[in-house]
């Protein structure tokens, strides 16, 4: 896609549906440009006609309206997760296509994780992707840290994968980490987003950040920026999967947080060692919030523990790049945000007084993940996302 077939996409992709005369208007292009484009636009299928615009009589001729094309290019997303591997099928519209929820093997490294994502993306493509030709790629998000052999030379292990993955599949494929392609995906996708400086922290089995500085994503020297999922907290705490103990992730993440519900909560005595399923956790973790919100005690011990490993990392994280805004993200339901006062209250401890900052909660948006990893290969088709 050259500059302006860009504009016309995104122009498209904003409104719904423009005609000719708007979008040269909106996208500031001569009229020969925008029918030549949008000709091009047309023929190789990535948008459509969507049918002629009915003006009153006598105001000239009725012109055609363009939409984005919802059958081509398509695009993979994949979200891998500790437990738990996404995969689905989206186009230019983030409509969801298709999709595949799998276990991710345990203990694994390099070489297993190529076999797992080779061999499921491989079945994935024969079940629903019918038409190679319209597959522009496929976008892949990981755990920024995972098991100890992606530790050391992470960029050379992502670059590792996809070019394993690009050669096996016959398609493009792009890497980057599970969280900062969800932040993109809520960047681009709430257009009330509109900070430029940000840090969203999103918590899961494990916790990770995307931070954004002077609107563009902060990578880091070696690709590492962010990793808050892995300060020390607790120096006698449970063992990380990147080898020390006490991590912020071990301390606080959403397997722990609904053990400790149905025990201290709902005071089930057997509650299995072994990570809860997901899907029972997704669907009742946010009573955890709820009950904290209207005054249950025990909910209420549970959140003030989680804030005051929380608070610490935000604290430091805060003193040293002084970012406005901060964001917690996780699957907490609407009354998440119950968290949000004591973890304020946490930080202000530990900040100097006169720093200021914003704090708010997002219900994470399961799709983001997947949608956003899509996004690494739709970036070639629109001007606005910013990755
Ligand atoms: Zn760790």
């Amino acid at each position: 896609m050259n500059e302006n077939e860009k504009i016309i996409l995104t122009l498209l992709n904003k409104s719904g549906s423009l005609t000719k005369p708007e979008i040269c208007n909106k996208g500031h292009m001569g009229w020969a440009t925008a029918v030549k484009l949008i000709n091009r636009l047309l023929e190789s299928g990535v948008i459509e006609n969507a049918g002629i615009l009915k003006r009153a009589s006598g105001q000239g001729k009725n012109p055609e309206i363009y939409r984005l094309s919802s059958k081509s290019p398509l695009a993979i997303g994949v979200d891998v997760e500790y437990k738990q591997t996404k995969i689905i099928l989206t186009n230019l519209k983030g409509t969801i296509l298709a999709g595949s929820t799998l276990d991710t093997p345990d203990n694994l490294d390099i070489k297993a994780l190529k076999i797992f994502l080779s061999k499921s993306l491989s079945q994935f493509m024969t079940q629903y992707v019918s038409d190679k030709n319209i597959l522009s790629g496929i976008g892949i998000g990981l755990p920024g840290i995972g098991k100890e052999s992606w530790i050391k030379h992470n960029v050379n292990n992502s670059t590792e994968i996809s070019l394993f993955l690009e050669e096996y599949l016959n398609t493009r494929v792009l890497v980057d980490i599970n969280v900062r392609v969800y932040t993109v995906f809520e960047k681009w996708e709430n257009r009330t987003f509109s900070h430029d400086d940000f840090m969203l922290i999103t918590i899961r089995s494990g916790i990770g950040s995307g931070i954004f500085l002077n609107g563009n994503l902060y990578y880091g020297h070696q690709e590492h920026a962010g990793e808050i999922g892995h300060m020390t907290v607790n120096k006698n705490g449970i063992k990380c999967v990147c080898g020390r103990e006490g991590c912020l992730q071990t301390e606080v993440n959403q397997n722990r947080l609904y053990k400790q519900y149905l025990q201290k909560v709902l005071l089930q005595k057997d509650v299995a060692h072994d990570d809860p399923p997901q899907e029972e956790l997704l669907q009742n973790l946010p009573k955890l919030f709820s009950q904290a919100k209207n005054g249950d005690k025990a909910a209420a011990k549970i959140i003030q523990k989680t804030v005051g490993y929380l608070g610490k990392s935000i604290a430091h994280t805060l003193i040293i790049l002084n970012i406005p805004h901060i964001i917690i993200s996780g699957h907490f339901g609407t009354d998440g945000d119950v968290i949000l006062k004591p973890l304020e209250e946490e930080i202000r401890k530990r900040i100097l007084s006169r720093m200021d900052f914003s704090l708010s909660y997002l219900p994470l948006e399961n799709k983001g993940f997947t949608v956003g990893a899509a996004l690494l290969i739709f970036k070639d088709y629109f001007t606005d996302i910013p990755i």
